[in-house]
């Protein structure tokens, strides 16, 4: 996600970080009352963002620029209006303020990924592979999560402060340690695989809670992780590193379960849609392959 000058500058970090890990199990975000009304970013989990709105904007569109170059877009304008109208719901309901720009590619990388200031890609494969409606919201709710949490402006900040003060790693790795996170040591390579680590489950947590919070099966990312077992490939990592990684489906379940127990029943959640059927017919029919490109 971010460029060589920058990657290069965590060189610089010591080859170990000691750290005291914190609770191992509970929610980041226990006020899913106030989903939209309250501040995710501040606060023990929040991160100080050296980004403005105008340069978190600016990224995002660079970066997008070079990610048109390097998938392709969809050309079934009929899914991407539903999967559009699917994330917009979901945004509707969740922390993200501002807009929400999602392309849908075929047969990138990833079946999922965002950037930085609403800016999320979903490939027609995701359409194909998930079982049902609430599935293929739970992987949009997961990328909404990594926005509404700022993690990709968070990461472009964390480079930036330890370029200009390589020894305060620790300050700006604390918050990630707050949950058992197991890479506490390791250099340059831990330091980014406990941010990856705390990213994913924090945005699992809230990705949960949007599920919730919109309608949908609360249970559509936990089941859409069953169906892609070890394929770890939901998004891209969110830290420069290429060895970082996310934690093992189990781990992530296993903390999506303690979500779902916290949050109160619905009487009718939505679980598939005659929609969502005729979407992944489509994405059959038009040979979008299940293999990596
Ligand atoms: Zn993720």
């Amino acid at each position: 996600m971010l460029g060589p000058p920058l990657r290069h500058a965590l060189l610089l970090l010591p080859t170990v970080i000691f750290a005291r890990p914190g609770p191992a199990l509970g929610q980041l975000h226990g006020d899913f009352l106030r989903i939209g009304a309250r501040d995710i970013n501040k606060g023990e989990f929040g991160f100080p963002n050296h980004l403005t709105p105008l340069k978190e904007y600016q990224q995002a569109l660079e970066m997008d620029v070079r990610i048109q170059r390097q998938v392709d877009k969809s050309g079934n304008a009929e899914l991407t209006g539903y999967v559009g109208r699917l994330a917009e719901q979901i945004q509707r309901r969740s922390d993200l303020k501002g807009p929400l720009w999602l392309r849908l590619t075929r047969s990138q990388e990833h079946l999922a990924f965002s950037t930085l200031a609403g800016r999320a890609y979903i490939d027609e494969k995701l359409v194909r592979i998930a079982e049902n409606e609430s599935q293929l919201a739970g992987a949009i709710a997961h990328e909404v999560a990594h926005l509404a949490a700022r993690h990709g402006a968070e990461n472009i900040s964390r480079m930036r402060l330890l370029d200009a003060n390589p020894s305060g790693f620790l300050t700006l790795l604390r918050p990630c340690l707050t949950i058992g996170n197991p890479f506490t040591s390791g250099g340059t390579d831990g330091f980014w695989q406990a941010v990856c680590y705390f990213n994913e489950i924090e945005a699992d947590e809230l990705a949960t809670q949007y599920l919730w919070n919109s309608g949908f099966d609360p249970e559509g990312l936990l089941n859409l992780l069953s169906v892609l077992q070890d394929h770890n490939w939901l998004d891209a990592p969110p830290g420069p590193s290429q060895t970082s990684s996310h934690p093992p489906i189990s781990v992530r379940q296993k903390r999506i379960r303690i979500q779902l127990k916290k949050l109160p029943g619905l009487e009718a959640a939505r679980l598939d849609s005659s929609d969502f059927q005729e979407a992944r017919e489509q994405t059959r029919a038009n040979g979008v392959p299940l293999s990596r490109k």
